[in-house]
């Protein structure tokens, strides 16, 4: 059976084409069975009780996240999503609150990062929003910040940054670098060596909303200052005990660990292979189309496509009628989700790896039927 073959079977029939795993993917239904299980469980023997019979699985999305990021499980915590990660990380920061990212960086992370009090600087780009390894590293050489963020695969623009090289320049200069893998874990490879990591359940991986991990490594670990409870208390948690610490939804937790098993399953290279084809196809097929620009390089390795208009169609009007007339579902990214990249809203289609190419088609179709109407 092909990959995308078991990807359709496990899951409940979608209404329309989903084409929209880069804000939520379509779950399976084995991970709504573990969620709704252990809500019964929960009425069964207690909350308490069930979550403590539930440690196995909870610490198996643990085990999982660590081995798609190259850290042990000791070093990744849940949180409620990436964003709130985010917010874990940086409002421990131990030191100087200089950062220094892409210019395409996601909106609410910058909003994050200066709640934080952090001063960010832009690294240097390409003419497509691509780090430029060898400008970023005399850059970092000259003027180092107290870390790198970098967000592997943006939201607003499928180009695949090169981690790896990020991971090596910054290494050199020994400045610590945090993965933003929101859209990346799952789709590329997040095994280089980051320092920090963090993602969300509901895109790429197909677990329930509202949960998110964080993984931090040892030494970056042995540094950071949680603000809750104030370090002179004394309580004997680390930091990442402490960051992970308070209420949750345990149900979406497993769920998400069910998830991430079936992903492994699958076969993450398989998985990458198959979304990396289907941005290929994307890409041909929609550079047909008429009133929209194809944003990416047709080979870049990623499933998301994004479009702009170059007839004045508004994408967040497009993609209410796609829904409302023919049951697709995209995104419209406004300009605020990168505010210092993008010019113009986009819209976004973000396939997961049972779209078919006649699907790609179809969506051209009423795309170009659409927005002439
Ligand atoms: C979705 C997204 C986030 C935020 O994730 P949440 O789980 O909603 O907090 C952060 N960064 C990128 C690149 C994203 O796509």
């Amino acid at each position: 059976m092909t990959l995308a073959q078991q990807w359709r079977d496990a899951r409940p029939k979608a209404a329309g084409l989903h084409l929209d795993s880069g804000a939520c993917s379509r779950q399976s239904v084995a991970v709504i069975d573990a969620t709704t299980t252990h809500a019964r469980h929960e009425a069964e023997v207690g909350g308490y009780v069930a979550v403590e019979a539930a440690a196995p699985v909870l610490e198996a999305g643990r085990i999982a996240v660590a081995a798609m990021t190259g850290l042990t499980a000791n070093d990744v915590i849940y949180a409620s999503g990436s964003g709130h990660a985010l917010d874990l990380l940086l409002s421990s920061w131990p030191e100087e609150h200089t950062v220094a990212c892409l210019p395409g960086e996601y909106g609410p992370n910058l909003a994050i990062m200066a709640a934080n009090g952090f001063q960010v600087r832009a690294l240097p780009v390409d003419g497509d929003g691509r780090l430029d390894v060898g400008a970023a590293a005399r850059q970092l050489a000259a003027d180092p910040p107290a870390l790198v963020h970098l967000t592997a695969l943006a939201s607003h623009r499928g180009l695949a940054q090169p981690v790896a090289d990020v991971v090596a320049a910054c290494h050199a200069e020994g400045i610590p670098v945090v993965v933003d893998a929101a859209q990346a874990l799952g789709h590329l490879d997040c095994t280089a060596g980051i320092d920090a990591v963090y993602s969300s359940s509901r895109k790429w991986l197909a677990g329930p909303r509202g949960v998110g991990v964080l993984g931090v490594r040892p030494e970056l670990a042995a540094r950071l200052q949680p603000r809750v409870p104030p370090a002179d208390w004394d309580i004997a948690m680390s930091a990442l005990e402490k960051l992970g610490h308070g209420e949750h939804n345990a149900a979406a937790r497993i769920g998400f660990s069910v998830a991430i098993g079936e992903h492994l399953a699958a076969g993450p290279e398989l998985v990458r292979a198959r979304l990396a084809e289907l941005g290929h196809t994307a890409r041909q097929v929609l550079a047909e189309v008429t009133g929209w620009k194809v944003v990416e390089p047709i080979d870049e390795p990623t499933a998301i496509t994004t479009l702009e208009p170059t007839d004045g169609a508004d994408p967040a009007v497009v993609r209410a009628r796609l829904i409302a007339e023919r049951g697709i579902v995209t995104t419209a990214c406004e300009v605020a989700r990168a505010p210092f990249e993008m010019i113009k809203p986009v819209l976004r289609i973000s396939p997961h790896v049972d779209t078919t190419a006649e699907d790609l088609q179809q969506f051209a179709a009423a795309l170009r039927e659409v927005s002439s109407a």
